[in-house]
């Protein structure tokens, strides 16, 4: 992992955020080549979810939703941690969500404030919980977490609102906190969490405006905001990230075939790019993992260097999403199939709400994953017999920032022109290639084979002569002597492959 953070900032894939003024923990800036390496996974994606598909079409929405949104979606209230710390040893917990316990019980405890953190047993005591690291029985009160972020929307700082609201009041604690908590909701919008809810949202807009028949799904690419309490691992677990997501609308009672042709068709997309293809393991939740309005969800997860972890959820999520918003709004957030009966009542025509299969994939954790997986290092021998170690960044070709780099030999003897006329050529072909003539030969293609470029073609003097180009291969290091006809045709071929 070191070695690719070191990468990743060297060869310009990722770098810190604001990192002259020291970084801002959490957030990331994609370099020349990772918004190109970031770009191309958000294409492939794209391309086997909507381009290449009947039944599924795409949708750009907006960051800031209505609050209520996320009122309806459970998000307020649900997506929330209580956080307990220990004013001893300073550790912090996540408590469970289960009811208060009454002294004498215990209480579920989560290391590092992680979901996923070694769980420990916490004694109840009439003066609270006992820390179950270091015994204090001094601990803070628990206190809600919520992982959206807020900000406000309007020209009116609720700030001033509550300054005015206040003044000349002499207020307890607590009605200073109720005063501010409704200066605050006035103008209170969050920043999403996820990018589905308006694909629930947006439901009819764009079933009716695209006369899409269930099954058909809706799908979105772009960032989301969580304010993770633990942030990790460098890209794998960020506050500001990106997401892809689908919602597949299918008929009641059908969830469970399209929950496996979602699990296969996903866990296959990812395969189809790597490497090692047995580090992409499917993962079934365990019943009490199940978020309350899932049926049933599986996680596409990879083998990290700190172990299996996930990489994309699919979630079966029954009707909960669309119920919610119709109950909430009015709207009819529901599908008429006159093809079918009623099951109910026999008539013809069947008016049902959709259920929902959710693949719900992290762009940014997608690149980290497949850098991880293309990571290769390479023992060999120089020209001297003194050992020394190839790099190669072994990406798809598809996913490579640059598919060719063009290499005059020299800076002379029109090496450089011939050079550039190739470029124009790769250009025209629709091809990113990149022109390149710093350094000696070999320092340029151990810098390509870093950075995952998988040809480079290099101008001498026999392509003076002859016009034929060398072709080398990132993956075998081999050369031939082809056309540039032939260098196009060939790498070409191998994209579309
Ligand atoms: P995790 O268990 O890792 O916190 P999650 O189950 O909360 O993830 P989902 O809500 O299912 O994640 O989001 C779908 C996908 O979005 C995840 O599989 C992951 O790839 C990506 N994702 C979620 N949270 C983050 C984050 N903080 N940073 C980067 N990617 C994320």
């Amino acid at each position: 992992m070191t070695k690719i953070v070191s990468l990743c900032k060297r060869r310009g894939f990722v770098f810190q955020s604001s990192e002259i003024y020291g970084g801002l923990k959490s957030s990331y800036d994609y370099g020349p080549l990772g918004v190109e390496l970031k770009r191309n996974i958000a294409a492939e994606w794209w391309r086997s979810m909507v381009t290449e598909r009947e039944d599924v079409v795409g949708l750009d929405a907006s960051i800031i939703m209505h609050p209520k949104v996320w009122e309806t979606s459970g998000h307020v209230s649900g997506f929330s941690d209580p956080l307990v710390d220990c004013l001893n040893c300073k550790e912090r917990f996540r408590a469970d969500k289960a009811p208060k316990k009454e002294p004498g019980e215990s209480v579920s405890f989560r290391e590092g404030g992680r979901s996923d953190g070694k769980k420990l047993e916490a004694a109840v005591t009439d003066k609270g919980y006992v820390c179950p690291v270091c015994g204090s029985p001094h601990m803070s009160d628990e206190r809600q977490f919520n992982g959206m972020f807020k900000t406000s929307l309007g020209p009116v700082d609720p700030l001033d609102k509550f300054i005015k609201g206040i003044q000349g009041k002499d207020l307890s604690q607590k009605e200073l906190r109720a005063q501010l908590e409704e200066a605050l909701a006035s103008t209170n919008v969050y920043l999403r969490p996820e990018t589905a809810q308006a694909m629930f949202v947006q439901f009819l807009n764009v079933q009716q405006t695209s006369s899409m028949k269930v099954p058909f799904g809706i799908a979105q690419q772009g960032k989301s905001f969580r304010n993770e309490i633990v942030v990790e691992h460098f890209i794998f677990r960020s506050c500001e990230f990106e997401q892809m997501e689908m919602e597949f609308f299918v008929e009641p009672g059908t969830q469970k075939e399209w929950l496996e042709y979602w699990t296969k068709t996903r866990l296959d997309w990812y395969k189809s790019f790597a490497n090692s293809p047995e580090k992409f393991v499917l993962r079934r939740h365990d019943s009490d993992e199940l978020a309350h309005y899932s049926d049933d969800c599986y996680d596409v997860e990879y083998e990290y260097p700190w172990g299996f972890d996930e990489l994309e959820g699919v979630a079966s999520r029954t009707d909960y999403d669309l119920s919610r918003h119709a109950a909430a709004t009015g709207a009819k957030l529901s599908y008429f199939d006159q093809s079918k009966p009623d099951p109910e009542t026999g008539k013809n025509g069947w008016r049902y709400t959709p259920y929902v299969i959710e693949p719900a994939a992290g762009l940014t954790r997608s690149l980290l994953a497949f850098l991880l997986d293309a990571y290769t290092e390479e023992k060999g021998v120089d020209k001297n017999g003194k050992e020394k170690v190839r790099v190669v960044l072994k990406l798809h070709p598809k996913l490579a920032p640059i598919k060719v780099a063009v290499l005059p030999l020299m800076k002379k003897d029109g090496h450089p022109e011939k050079a550039r006329e190739i470029v124009q050529a790769f250009r025209k072909a629709g091809v990113a290639v990149k022109y390149d003539e710093q350094q000696a030969i070999g320092k340029r293609y151990a810098k390509h084979d870093e950075i995952g470029t998988p040809f480079c073609l290099t101008v001498d003097g026999d392509t003076m002569e002859d016009g034929t180009i060398t072709i080398r291969d990132r993956d075998t290091t081999e050369q031939e002597r082809v056309s540039v006809e032939e260098a196009i045709a060939r790498v070409v071929q191998r994209l579309n492959s």
